[in-house]
């Protein structure tokens, strides 16, 4: 049995933002999720420290969260803590003139608007993409030939395990395709550092509404998702495999293949996790037996699914 004493005596006394079964659905863009048993929104690295090291003690689950719009959360909930990080973690500022230093709570339209604004190219890509800044460091997030990979300079993150303060350079950080070192780390993400390109306002600006006109155009955000459903395969496209297969269209459940995007599984309004699993698994049966291919989720599954 868990112990959450100590946990709630903590949060009493620092005065934490908390909630007791807190439905995930509100906090994944797919809408879908059961109850988290605590929910902690986090404001400083010396909090978010010591309720670390209570964590540990107390030998309690915890998971961090951005936007979650990335995350499928179980029907069943999730039997430990959800950290979200919120206060300091919001912070943003120019460092010199071409350095950003960014909480990794910051969500990343913000964070382009304040590089566009300070004449700093590199980031246009990722304007749209809805998670934060520490969720796309996790997730090298990418769009239109850009990805983290090639603007992140360092980033600074509390160890999981000892609770201690550390620090990875940018050849450290093992980026590749939707990947990075804290995929198998599960350290916690609290700053990153961005090293741009000066150029014209109006140029970064152009692309940036340019990408975002592109996303509304092909991608279906009338309805709640988690983007892509699995990573790209060697040569190939996900969502045009998922075409020929015939799949677009297909529903189990709430859950269905987008008309719009075959890449996008949507919720079209009572989807659970489980009728998403099961799309996800009938895709990969189908374009396996059809096409030989794998395909490999992106998006990350958590809690208690049955
Ligand atoms: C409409 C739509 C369009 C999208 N388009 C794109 C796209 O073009 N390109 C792309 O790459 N992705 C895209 N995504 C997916 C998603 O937005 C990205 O993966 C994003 O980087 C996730 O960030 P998040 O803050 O929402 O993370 P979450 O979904 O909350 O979490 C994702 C993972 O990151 C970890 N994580 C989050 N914060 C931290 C932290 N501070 N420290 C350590 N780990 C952390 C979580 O534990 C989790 O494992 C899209 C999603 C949607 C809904």
């Amino acid at each position: 049995m868990n112990n959450y004493e100590e946990i709630f005596r903590y949060i009493n006394e620092k005065g934490i933002d908390f909630k007791k079964d807190e439905p995930m659905r509100l906090h994944t863009s797919f809408k879908i999720g059961g109850p988290a048993r605590l929910f902690l929104n986090v404001e400083s690295k010396k909090q978010l420290i010591e309720i670390l090291n209570i964590i540990n003690n107390e030998s309690i689950n915890f998971f961090i969260i951005g936007n979650g719009s990335n995350l499928l959360v179980g029907d069943k909930g999730i039997d430990g803590i959800i950290i979200k990080l919120s206060g300091e973690f919001n912070d943003i500022r120019l460092v010199s003139e071409d350095v950003i230093e960014c909480g990794a709570a910051v969500p990343l339209s913000r964070l382009c608007m304040f590089a566009a604004k300070n004449h700093l190219s590199g980031l246009e890509f990722a304007f749209g993409i809805p998670g934060t800044v520490g969720g796309a460091v996790f997730m090298n997030a990418g769009a239109y030939d850009g990805e983290m990979k090639n603007v992140v300079e360092q980033v600074y993150h509390v160890e999981k395990d000892s609770c201690s303060e550390g620090m990875f350079k940018r050849n450290e950080l093992y980026m590749s395709y939707r990947s990075s070192i804290y995929q198998k780390s599960n350290d916690i993400i609290t700053k990153v550092v961005f090293k741009l390109k000066k150029d014209n306002y109006e140029c970064i600006k152009g692309k940036m509404d340019d990408f975002l006109y592109r996303r509304k155009l092909k991608q279906p955000l009338e309805y709640p998702n988690a983007g892509s459903i699995f990573k790209r395969p060697n040569g190939n496209f996900a969502a045009a495999l998922i075409d020929e297969c015939g799949l677009k269209g297909k529903s189990i459940g709430g859950a269905k293949v987008s008309e719009k995007h075959s890449g996008f599984i949507i919720n079209t309004g009572c989807a659970s996790c489980e009728d998403v699993i099961n799309l996800i698994n009938l895709i990969k049966d189908i374009v396996l037996t059809k096409y030989g291919v794998l395909l490999e989720r992106e998006v990350r599954i958590i809690g208690n699914i049955n």
